[in-house]
């Protein structure tokens, strides 16, 4: 089932398109492969097209006053809550996640283009006491031009609303590439951008199955300022050596390797607690879930017993059910990589408490899984697991683990839980990541920003330093 109001085309210059060659591609529902919708499959030419129609929106959009933006960001943040439960059914649909995430995903991401919408409004520059008298010294913070966005699938409406708000409100035009996996809620916020009234060209969208052409032809493009991308540290990092060819401003949010760490002094029902939310929210499908849990040694049979006790009470299946707690994998290139990650593991001396294994009854489906008797020489303390699987180490102490903790080239999101006021801010220091959760395993939300570390990433989204990535400081020097 599909909503009437969102057509399967893409949305270039304010006009609903095919591809020029008329071809296209179709979106599965992940939970029972079932097919959602067609979409058109654009190539180099309409990607070209697109910037054309940002370039020549951009004139227009960029001269307005923040308020005008404003106002019109503002009407596409209420046409959002107005049709969330529609938006969450789609993403639902085509991403397979419960239907209280997905419309928890949905607010969120409303929340970004809210925010933003205020944001807007105070892109204040400076005056600066000038060095000398005949001279006075201005800051003026101006949009930076085309901005071309490339988004993922374990989030496929928030990761473009915290792109493309902060875009819009600083002025700046946008051509989006959404995920070929969910191009549909992509659309949808298209869709409602049109109805809010937010000019032709001002926000495009791309639906391609061939994303390194189109990333291609966006990263070398001269006429595009500035690429935000999220999702793979490798095709990231593709992306970045694409921009130097133009030195394209960037900012990227790339992998994790999430340490969760629970001290000998921590509330291990909070922090049971809050292992289950980071580690299990999308089915472990995203960059900030847990993906090393480290436990004292003192405390780590009692967490693992009352971790294992949570996981018995997840509900697997389809998410648009009552009740259900964990969807599917995204797709069966997910699957096979737990399924390495975890037969690494096991041969490496790690030991399966609950799960290990396919579901029998879902296909796409992982156990939820804790694993024990975790090291460093397993890849799964290497790579980024992206399944419900909690693999579990012990240590002895503060330094060891903070050591632990930081090896690795990655540094996006960080947990940890204790009640020593003294250690927490130690090891809130020590850790070599943007984001650290303390007694908590919820940390997004769009008045923080949000942004990695190391091989993590460049830049930060959300918050008020959100907006300046999209923003050039311009510096007046005036003689008087
Ligand atoms: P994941 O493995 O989580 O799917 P990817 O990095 O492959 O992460 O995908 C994130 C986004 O990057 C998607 O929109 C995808 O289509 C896009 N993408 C994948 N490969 C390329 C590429 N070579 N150039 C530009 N975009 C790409």
């Amino acid at each position: 089932m599909l909503l009437e109001w969102i057509k399967q085309k893409s949305y270039i210059n304010g006009q609903w398109l095919d591809a020029a060659d008329r071809s296209v591609f179709s979106v599965h529902n992940p939970f029972n492969q079932e097919l959602i919708g067609n979409v058109p499959n654009l190539g180099a030419v309409e990607t070209l097209q697109a910037v054309d129609a940002a370039h020549v929106a951009f004139e227009d959009w960029s001269k307005q006053t923040a308020s005008y933006r404003s106002n019109l960001l503002r009407k596409w943040y209420d046409l959002q809550i107005t049709h969330a439960d529609e938006l969450a059914h789609l993403l639902t649909l085509e991403q397979g996640k419960p239907l209280k995430e997905a419309k928890g995903e949905i607010l969120y991401g409303a929340s970004f283009v809210e925010w933003f919408a205020e944001e807007a409004k105070r892109t204040y520059g400076d005056v600066i006491p000038s060095p000398s008298a005949d001279k006075r010294i201005i800051t003026l913070k101006q949009p930076i031009g085309i901005v071309a966005a490339i988004t993922p699938w374990n989030f496929p409406n928030a990761m473009i609303t915290r792109k493309v708000a902060p875009a819009l409100a600083a002025g700046c035009t946008v051509v989006l590439k959404p995920s070929e996996e969910t191009p549909l809620s992509a659309l949808a916020l298209a869709a409602l951008a049109e109805q809010a009234g937010i000019p032709a060209g001002v926000f495009n969208v791309i639906t391609t199955n061939q994303a390194s052409l189109v990333g291609r032809v966006l990263s070398s493009h001269p006429l595009v300022k500035k690429l935000s991308f999220t999702g793979s540290t490798a095709v990231g990092k593709l992306l970045l050596q694409q921009c130097a060819s133009t030195v394209k401003k960037v900012s990227l949010e790339l992998g994790g390797n999430a340490p969760f760490i629970v001290f000998d002094d921590a509330d291990i029902d909070l922090a049971v607690e809050g292992a289950i939310a980071s580690k299990y929210r999308n089915a472990g499908q995203t960059c900030v879930c847990a993906n090393r849990i480290f436990v004292q040694a003192k405390v780590h049979d009692a967490f693992v017993e009352r971790l294992s006790d949570a996981m018995k009470q997840q509900k697997l299946g389809n998410g648009l059910e009552e009740g259900v707690t964990i969807g599917p994998l995204i797709n069966e290139k997910a699957m096979q990589k737990v399924e390495r990650l975890m037969a690494d593991a096991l041969d490496k001396g790690a030991r399966v408490l609950i799960g290990g294994k396919r579901h029998e009854q879902f296909n796409n489906f992982y156990e939820p899984t804790v694993l024990t008797h975790a090291t460093p020489k397993m890849s799964i303390s290497e790579e980024e697991i992206f399944g419900p699987v909690a693999a579990i180490y012990t240590f002895q102490t503060e330094q060891e683990v903070t050591a632990l903790a930081n090896t690795t080239p990655y540094g996006l999101a960080a947990y940890f839980y204790s009640r020593d006021i003294s250690r927490v801010w130690r090891v809130a220091e020590a850790l070599e990541y943007g984001i650290i959760g303390i007694n908590t395993g919820l940390i997004s939300t769009p008045v923080a920003p949000f942004g990695g570390m190391k091989e993590s990433g460049i830049g930060r989204e959300g918050s008020k330093y959100g907006i300046e990535e999209y923003l050039e400081i311009k510096y007046l020097c005036l003689g008087i």
